[in-house]
């Protein structure tokens, strides 16, 4: 099952040539991270963990972290779970070829999710991310990829977080 998950990633590297991780634990847990990838063009890869993989987007312009901000979220394939402790170089002429860092990682939670109807809602327990988040797929045939990211307010939060 995790091998057919991550079929995508593995066909898209050359692990003789890049460093990042091939793949292989299993485990039940939820971790999410945030990676700062300076690939050709600089993004944030939101990595959640969900039935044995990491759900994947890149996030060009990053987390928003203030309640009226909806950034833009392409879901890229799923990662194994090592890749959530990944930081290092990807090779010049690789997939996805540039530095990877990470930027926060932690525990989250999930408070709502139905990946089919393209709907996740969750809270990040992080260093610079602190709150509740939601994802939401376009509905439009061609934008499958594309969700919306987006900060919810937590019933304890009256206002924009500083
Ligand atoms: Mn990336």
């Amino acid at each position: 099952m995790l091998a057919k998950k991550l079929q995508q990633y593995r066909s898209m590297r050359d692990f003789a040539k890049t460093p990042e991780p091939k793949g292989k634990v299993t485990t039940a847990g939820n971790t999410f991270v945030v990676q700062k990838h300076a690939a050709r063009r600089l993004h944030y890869d939101l990595r959640l963990e969900l039935k044995g993989a990491l759900k994947s987007w890149a996030v060009p312009k990053g987390i928003p972290t203030k309640y009226n901000e909806k950034h833009l979220a392409i879901e890229t394939e799923d990662h194994p779970l090592e890749y959530a402790k990944f930081e290092g170089t990807i090779p010049a002429g690789e997939y996805g070829a540039g530095t990877v860092k990470i930027w926060d990682a932690g525990e989250y939670e999930l408070v709502h999710v139905n990946v089919k109807k393209g709907i996740i809602e969750f809270k990040l327990h992080g260093h610079r991310y602190k709150g509740t988040y939601a994802l939401v797929r376009f509905k439009q045939e061609n934008n499958k990829n594309q969700w919306l990211l987006f900060r919810v307010k937590d019933k304890n939060e009256a206002s924009n977080p500083s």
